[in-house]
């Protein structure tokens, strides 16, 4: 099965549930827009599971080496390099993606090419230089021809980027895209009414917002990610 109603690196156009959640839905305070509590997911903590060797693992390296050596599905089959994640162990906020693009399977690294430049620009604009986040996708190995990672692919994966969150801790977490959001809160709602809400992925505040590749698609959605982005720059303020 493929997650559906992702907008994430995908070239789809937006869809009805893709429009900004209505008024009603964001609290107004004199300087300020607070949006509402949405999707509150709590997986089971890593203690429940500590033969796992990815539960055991005690650092952002440790983890990087155990994907490496990952077949857990069919993506090892097409890949050049994993593609773990980068960024600081004590990184402030965690910026998740789909999976790899043909750049990133080269190269090892998440978010480079056009759409990474725009994601530094982005995270630039709100004082964050790019090397104090950390950087990691839903999927560590490239989907092929970039199509949407399947829901076996992400349900085996997905035990990384937890054990990733649960060692860096963030402040904050943005999910950017469908497959993202969708990914982390375990849910099947549109991105698009993800939006303008404050869900917790194991307490820790997440704001959904577009791809950068799909803003390269689509412009206009340029203002919204930057009201969505403000949003979590807000939180690691607080
Ligand atoms: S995508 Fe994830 S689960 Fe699949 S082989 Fe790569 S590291 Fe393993």
């Amino acid at each position: 099965m493929i997650l559906a109603d992702s907008t994430g690196a995908g070239s789809q156009e937006p869809e009805a549930g893709d429009s900004p959640a209505p008024a009603s839905a964001v609290i107004q305070t004199p300087d300020s827009k607070i949006p509402a509590p949405g999707i509150s997911f709590d997986p089971p903590s890593a203690d429940l599971f500590a033969n796992d060797p990815i539960q055991r693992a005690t650092s952002l390296e440790d983890v990087a080496t155990l994907i490496a050596a990952c077949r857990a599905c069919k993506l090892c089959d097409g890949r050049t390099n994993t593609v773990p994640g980068e960024g600081p162990a004590n990184a402030r906020l965690v910026v998740v993606g789909e999976g790899p693009g043909r750049t990133e399977d080269e190269t090892g690294r998440p978010f480079v090419g056009r759409a990474g430049e725009l994601l530094t620009k982005i995270l630039e604009a709100i004082k964050l230089p790019r090397d104090q986040v950390f950087i990691c996708n839903i999927v560590k190995c490239r989907p092929p021809e970039n199509r949407l990672p399947q829901y076996d692919e992400v349900a085996a994966c997905l035990p990384f980027l937890h054990r990733q969150i649960e060692l860096v801790k963030p402040k904050a977490i943005l999910a950017m895209g469908g497959t993202a959001a969708q990914s982390l809160l375990s849910t099947k709602q549109s991105l698009g009414s993800l939006r303008n809400q404050i869900h917790r992925f194991r307490g820790i505040p997440v704001v959904v917002t577009y791809h950068p590749a799909a803003l390269l698609r689509n412009p206009h959605w340029k203002r919204p990610t930057w009201d969505d982005v403000r949003i979590a720059a807000r939180l690691l303020d607080d």
